[in-house]
């Protein structure tokens, strides 16, 4: 029986297959990594413009209106709307809002388009 050890060089072929592997190892911890970074700078974005006025960067501040918190802006007077609070305010009527809304709605909840 032939011993593991040995003091024989490697073939070519043996050292190949080691530097692939090792390459590959260090492109997945790369990969890996980079996620971590993503994550973690969306993480700092949020936590930075959350609940900031994304037009002039003042903290914006709640009001309650027809029973829905919608983020007021007192530095340029802007108003801001999470999703689905437009549809809440301006209910269900025929009117202009809802057109508009229908012109808005991302297509895939949009069946006439
Ligand atoms: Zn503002």
């Amino acid at each position: 029986m032939k011993s593991l050890l040995t003091t024989e060089k490697p073939s070519q072929h043996e050292v190949d297959y080691f530097l692939g592997v090792e390459i590959d190892l260090r492109r997945r911890l790369a990969e890996q990594r980079r996620a971590e970074l993503e994550a973690e700078e969306q993480r700092a974005a949020r936590e930075l413009h959350y609940m900031h006025c994304p037009k002039c960067g003042m903290r914006l501040e709640e009001i309650l209106l027809s029973d829905v918190r919608i983020d007021k802006c007192f530095g340029c007077h802007g108003l801001w709307l999470d999703d689905g609070e437009l549809e809440r305010i301006s209910g269900k009527d025929t009117g202009f809002l809802p057109r508009l809304l229908h012109l808005f709605r991302p297509a895939a909840s949009n069946p006439s388009q």
